[in-house]
């Protein structure tokens, strides 16, 4: 049974009584804060509380593993437009231990497609035509690597100004323990 129709139900009443007045703010994050997160379900609502930020301070961006896989791609864009448009000054990749993308296993997840009735000669017209599927499906061996790749992504990007920090966390998923990976002040004085 899908979801849809017990949303619009909670949505319509939602809206005539008015509940969504304690949330209205602007567009524009008060903290100047962007942070990009992982979509696990189990920092849903403990990543804001953890980090003490709430509606209206910070623009919050999320995937699977907290990364930035490409430089020309949708979560790099995300952030540029948060730092020129809404005027951000700084950046936190907030990624988590136990991540479903560590270790993230190209032939066992097209294995497990197969599974889902996505046919093997529609895979390796993929592979033929040069689609590099091992590699976009491959996820991290460690997340704290992983953390400092995306903060070097961010911060090196051609596009991105250099007086952005840019910083490197990794949550505990069970108690919202942060781990500081890259201090985007300090990286900032070394360079
Ligand atoms: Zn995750």
């Amino acid at each position: 049974m899908s979801e849809l129709h017990t949303i619009l139900q909670h949505n319509k009443a939602f809206v005539e009584q008015g509940a969504y007045k304690p949330f209205l703010t602007t567009k524009y994050p008060e903290r100047k804060l962007a942070i990009l997160s992982c979509m696990d379900t189990r920092i849903m609502e403990l990543l804001p509380a953890a980090l003490g930020v709430k509606n209206g301070e910070v623009k919050l961006i999320k995937n699977a593993g907290a990364v930035v896989s490409h430089p020309w791609g949708a979560v790099m864009r995300s952030l540029l437009v948060a730092v020129f448009d809404l005027y951000v000054e700084e950046i936190m990749v907030v990624a988590h231990y136990d991540c479903g993308m560590r270790g993230l296993n190209a032939k066992a997840f097209l294995d497990k497609a197969q599974t889902f009735g996505i046919p093997q000669d529609r895979i390796d017209t993929l592979h033929h035509a040069g689609v590099d599927l091992e590699n976009w499906l491959t996820g991290f061996d460690n997340v704290e690597d992983s953390v400092r790749h995306t903060v070097s992504m961010i911060r090196h990007h051609p596009l991105m100004p250099k007086k952005i920090l840019v910083h490197g966390l990794v949550m505990d998923p069970n108690t919202g323990k942060l781990n500081v990976i890259v201090d985007g002040n300090l990286a900032k004085e070394e360079k």
